[in-house]
């Protein structure tokens, strides 16, 4: 099983649809070339995207690409460290009460530098993306593991808020060297559990000493 392998059963029919469109992003089985001109001329009396995702900017993470999808089908927000400020709030209250989404789905990801210059307090002026960064992952240094951490904290405030809202909020972590999205438990795995364990001293053999 991948470092990226799901922690839960996809249970939600449209998250079910993104994993399946990053299944064939991964296996370089798009069902693209998306037909555009189809598809755009499908989508102009109206949009009826299937799921709303709050993404970083990174240019690495591009969701209709990952997730195999087409004009009209995602309704994305996109801000560095894929933060929840009132205005990406307005648009996700916008997406679920006038769109009718009821999946959302955060999406961090490897290597984010907005954590990165969270953790490293580097002299770039992005103060109110690193305060959001900073709420959620407090004191936590690993890059991955902070930004997998800010996920579930903007998962967590997105639940809250939605709580009357007939919309579900998951939280996705992008690999960037797979190509694959990992859905995140809601429980995160201590830091320390994910380093690989000690040999087994039963099959460990020593290095060899060259005389
Ligand atoms: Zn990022």
């Amino acid at each position: 099983m991948s470092a990226a392998a799901q922690e839960i059963p996809i249970m939600n029919k449209s998250l079910k649809r993104l994993i399946d469109g990053n299944h064939r992003f991964v296996n370089s089985t798009c069902k693209s070339l998306v037909d555009y001109h189809v598809n755009r001329l499908s989508t102009i009396e109206a949009q009826k995207p299937f799921a709303l995702i709050l993404a970083c900017s990174d240019s690495r993470v591009s969701p209709e690409i990952i997730f195999d999808q087409g004009i009209g089908d995602l309704f994305v927000i996109r801000v560095a460290g894929n933060i929840l400020e009132e205005v990406q709030w307005e648009t996700i209250k916008f997406g679920v009460e006038i769109l009718g989404i009821d999946a959302i789905l955060v999406l961090g990801h490897e290597s984010c530098g907005a954590v990165q210059a969270t953790i490293e307090k580097a002299d770039l002026e992005i103060p109110l993306i690193r305060e959001q960064i900073s709420k959620g992952i407090s004191n936590l240094t690993n890059i991955n593991y902070a930004a997998k951490t800010n996920v579930r904290y903007v998962v967590g405030k997105l639940k809250e808020r939605l709580k009357d809202k007939n919309a579900e909020v998951f939280g996705g972590f992008y690999h960037i060297s797979s190509g694959e999205v990992e859905i995140l438990s809601e429980t995160p795995v201590p830091l320390h559990a994910l380093r690989p364990p000690p040999p087994n001293p039963q099959c460990y053999s020593p290095p060899l000493k060259l005389k």
